[in-house]
């Protein structure tokens, strides 16, 4: 070992992975795709299989004070299955890790599973294995999804080509600002246990941030329609930062419109009462699990009329650069901010 120390944050998380990734070979043909995507991807006969792993954290990815066991069961299985959806393939089995510290009981692991297994109905996928441990600091859930596809059907990062359809479903930045409600409020609740919580007016928002959902639907409906979006992408990190990685992954350029952007009312209106500008909630907040695609110009027609599929831009060449027009006209660079875990 050198003398030599790099902090995390000189390089950032998407920056250490890519460190990482550099002394690692695949050995087997099998290995479709390693890492880099949103799942890898393995051969298996006349199809494929997708894996992707998420780890959650007490205190880094949810907190107890606010977010319930089986919200956190939910959601600790949806955002595996968006990993999947984002591959364009099907969920079909996941395994559950878990540890646990002596401050939890048989009744709340049974809480935490009502919302696994809660999720895995919801989204047709076997619950097949796991492990269980004790830990010191905390509930620990790592899940590992499972999915299958076509080959021909998969949409990687890479495949965005120039004057593709920039498309992304849902709405974004509600997460953000629901995480934001929720922290207000328990400060708010710990300097006064006496004063309850208002929650009410902002549960779309609070919603989205403690149980969010992963867009199958949309995957079922593009298969339907006989479109496989160019690239895919799940909103993990943000708009903007996702937006990156399939400009790096497809050497491509982008230019999204401002006023082409979803956002819905109540994200809005509970942003600016946060006094935070709505179009940087929507552009850096994460956690918002929809997807982000691009299609070809001949598959727009198909949806056009789809009342949850945005058109928010379009794919240039990679050195026209990343641009935001805004409602005003004028073309800003794209930043990048996204979550920083470092
Ligand atoms: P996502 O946000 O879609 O879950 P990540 O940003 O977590 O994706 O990961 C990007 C890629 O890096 C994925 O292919 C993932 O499997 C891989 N990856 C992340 N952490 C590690 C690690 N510690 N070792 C190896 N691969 C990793
Ligand atoms: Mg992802």
């Amino acid at each position: 070992m050198s003398e030599e120390r790099t902090e995390i944050s000189e390089i950032g998380e998407f920056g250490l992975i890519d460190h990482l990734n550099e002394k690692i070979i695949i050995k087997n043909a099998s290995t479709i795709k390693g890492i880099g995507d949103d799942a890898a991807v393995i051969e298996a006969g006349d199809h494929v299989k997708v894996v992707t792993t998420d780890l959650l954290l007490e205190g880094v990815h949810f907190d107890m004070s606010y977010a319930p066991l089986p919200h956190i069961g939910f959601k600790a299985v949806a955002v595996n299955v968006s990993d999947v959806a984002a591959m364009n393939a099907v969920p079909k089995q996941i395994t559950v890790s878990i540890a646990l510290s002596n401050r939890f009981s048989v009744e709340a692991v049974e809480a935490l599973y009502a919302g696994i297994n809660a999720a895995a109905e919801h989204y047709g996928v076997d619950v097949i294995g796991g492990d269980t441990t004790a830990s010191r600091s905390g509930l620990v859930i790592s899940v590992t999804a499972i999915g299958e596809a076509k080959k021909e059907s998969l949409s990687f990062r890479s495949g965005a080509k120039v004057n593709d359809i920039i498309c992304v479903t849902g709405d974004l930045g509600g997460a953000l600002v629901g995480l934001q409600i929720l922290e207000r409020e328990k400060q708010v609740y710990l300097a006064n246990p006496d004063m309850k919580p208002e929650l009410e007016k902002y549960s779309y928002v609070t919603g989205r941030q403690l149980r969010p959902e992963a867009r199958m639907d949309i995957v079922h409906e593009l298969r339907e329609l006989g479109i496989v979006p160019s690239s895919m992408m799940d909103v993990s990190d943000g708009l903007a930062s996702e937006l990156f990685h399939i400009c790096k992954a497809s050497k491509i350029g982008v230019t999204i419109y401002e006023d082409k952007l979803p956002i819905d009312k109540q994200t809005f209106d509970t942003a600016v009462e946060l006094n935070l500008d709505p179009i940087t909630c929507v552009l850096n907040g994460g956690e918002d699990y929809e997807l982000l695609f691009t299609i070809d110009q001949k598959d727009f027609e198909k949806l056009e009329k789809h009342a949850d599929i945005h058109f928010i831009g379009h794919v240039t060449k990679e050195e026209e650069g990343k641009f935001l027009v805004t409602k005003s006209g004028t073309a800003v660079q794209l930043k990048a901010q996204g979550w920083k875990h470092f």
